[in-house]
C-alpha cells in the first residue's frame, strides 16, 4: 500500500482536494481518497498535483514513423496530398520502429488507454503485448458507392488479422470522414452491434462544410484532380455533420474527432440527436494542419462531453495529452484545470467504455496515478513548464 500526497489531488469523480492523500494498493487499485488529517505515516509527498492516468481518445499509432515528414499549416487538402505521396515510401522496419517508439512515448506521458484508428494491421503485434489499453477503430473509406463492397471486404480482412493476432482485442468498424464515405457505406453502420463504439473525423476543415453545403472547395478540387468523378455526388445544402449523422445509430457511443469548424447549431443538432456523443479535440494537430482551434466555449455552453486526443505524429510533435492541455490553456486561459482534466481522463474513459477501470480515483478502479509538477499553484493552472510523470 502507498499513500501519495500532493498540493492538490484531482480525483475527477469529486472536487479537487488541497493537500489530499490517495491510498493505492500494490496492484494499483485505489483504496481511498482521504482528507489530509486522516493519514499520518508512510506518506510520500509530492510538489504539484496528482490525477488519474490520461485517456487518448484519438490517435493513429500506425503513422508514428511520419513524425516531422509533412510540413505544417498546409490546410487539410494540402496535408492529404503530401500524405498520400509519402505514405508508401517507408519500409516495414521503419513503420514498426515508429509504432514501438510512439507507444513508448504515450506510456512515458501518462496515457493509460488509446482510441486508435487502424487503416491497416501494422500496429496489432505491438498492441498484443498489452503495454497499453486500446480500442481499435478499423477505419474504411470508399468515396463512391461502386467501391463500397470492396472496401467492406478489405476492412473485414483487417479485422480477421486482428483476431488472429489477439482475439480479445477491442474493435469496431468506423467510417473515416464525411467527405470520404458514400451514403451506401454510411448506411451499413446503422447495423453496428450494441456496445460497439463508433468514431469519425468531423469538420476538420472549413472546406468540408463547403463541400456539403455548396459542392465546392479544395477537398472536391483535390480529389477531382486525382481523377475522381463527383458528377453524381450531391450536396446536402447543410454542414457536413447534419448531412451524415442520421446514418449513425443513436444507441452507440459516437466519438466525433476534431470539430474545428463545428458551430453551435451543429453542436445542438448533434446533442439533440443522441445522448451518446463524445467530442474529441486534438488542438496541436488542428494548429499543425489548419492553424485553427475549435471554439471550446460553444461546446461547454452546450454541455457537450469533451475528450482529448493527440491525433498522429504525422500531424503533431508529440503524443502527449498534457501537451494538448497546455495548448488549450494557453489559448483559453479562462478554462479551469479541473475541467480540462475531466476531458483528459474520465470523459475519455467513458467514451471508450473503459470507465469501470480507468478515468478517476474511485475505490476499486486501477486508473494509474500521475504527478503533474511545475504547475501554477496560486491559480491551480498548468504552466508551459508543467511535466507529467506516472507514479502508479
Ligand atoms: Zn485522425
Amino acid at each position: 500500500m502507498r499513500y501519495l500526497k500532493a498540493d492538490y489531488i484531482f480525483p475527477i469523480s469529486q472536487p479537487p482536494i488541497k493537500n489530499g492523500v490517495v491510498a493505492v494498493a500494490d496492484d494499483g487499485r485505489i483504496i481511498s481518497v482521504n482528507s489530509p488529517r486522516s493519514i499520518v505515516d508512510n506518506v510520500e509527498e509530492f510538489k504539484g498535483i496528482l490525477c488519474p492516468g490520461f485517456i487518448n481518445t484519438h490517435c493513429h499509432l500506425e503513422l508514428s514513423h511520419m513524425n516531422g515528414v509533412i510540413p505544417e499549416k498546409t490546410g487539410l487538402a494540402g496535408f492529404i496530398k503530401i500524405f498520400i505521396a509519402v505514405r508508401k515510401t517507408f519500409s516495414s522496419e521503419q513503420i514498426q520502429r515508429g509504432i514501438e517508439a510512439g507507444e513508448n512515448e504515450m506510456l512515458e506521458n501518462g496515457i493509460m488507454a488509446v482510441g486508435d484508428i487502424c487503416n491497416v494491421s501494422d500496429t496489432f503485434h505491438q498492441k498484443a503485448k498489452r503495454n497499453l489499453k486500446y480500442y481499435n477503430f478499423i477505419e474504411g473509406f470508399d468515396f463512391f458507392p461502386e467501391n463500397t463492397e470492396a472496401e467492406i471486404k478489405r476492412v473485414n480482412g483487417v479485422i480477421e488479422e486482428l483476431m488472429q493476432i489477439d482475439e480479445r482485442a477491442n474493435y469496431s468498424l468506423v467510417p473515416h470522414a464525411p467527405y470520404s464515405v458514400s451514403e451506401k457505406y454510411f448506411q451499413t453502420f446503422s447495423k453496428t452491434s450494441p456496445g460497439k463504439i463508433l468514431s469519425i473525423h468531423n469538420q476538420e476543415s472549413a472546406e468540408e462544410n463547403l463541400m456539403f453545403s455548396e459542392k465546392r472547395g479544395k477537398i472536391i478540387e483535390f480529389f477531382s484532380s486525382l481523377g475522381m468523378d463527383f458528377s453524381k455526388w450531391k450536396a446536402s445544402g447543410v454542414n457536413s455533420l447534419e448531412s451524415y449523422l442520421g446514418f449513425l445509430p443513436k444507441a452507440n457511443n459516437l466519438i466525433l474527432v476534431h470539430n474545428t469548424f463545428t458551430n453551435s447549431d451543429d453542436i445542438n443538432f448533434a446533442e439533440a440527436y443522441s445522448k451518446n456523443i463524445y467530442w474529441v479535440t486534438c488542438p496541436n494537430a488542428n494548429l499543425y494542419i489548419e492553424n485553427k482551434l475549435p471554439d471550446y466555449n460553444l461546446f461547454i455552453d452546450a454541455g457537450a462531453k469533451m475528450t482529448i486526443g493527440t491525433d498522429s505524429l504525422a500531424s503533431n510533435h508529440s503524443l502527449s495529452i498534457l501537451d494538448e492541455m497546455k495548448t488549450i490553456s494557453s489559448h483559453f486561459p479562462e478554462l479551469k484545470l479541473e475541467m480540462l482534466l475531466q476531458w483528459a481522463t474520465l470523459n475519455g474513459a467513458k467514451a471508450l467504455g473503459f470507465q469501470g477501470e480507468l478515468g478517476s480515483f474511485e475505490t476499486g478502479k486501477k486508473p494509474g496515478v500521475l504527478l503533474i509538477d511545475n504547475v501554477n499553484l496560486d491559480k491551480v493552472s498548468l504552466s508551459s513548464e508543467s511535466k507529467v510523470k506516472r507514479l502508479v
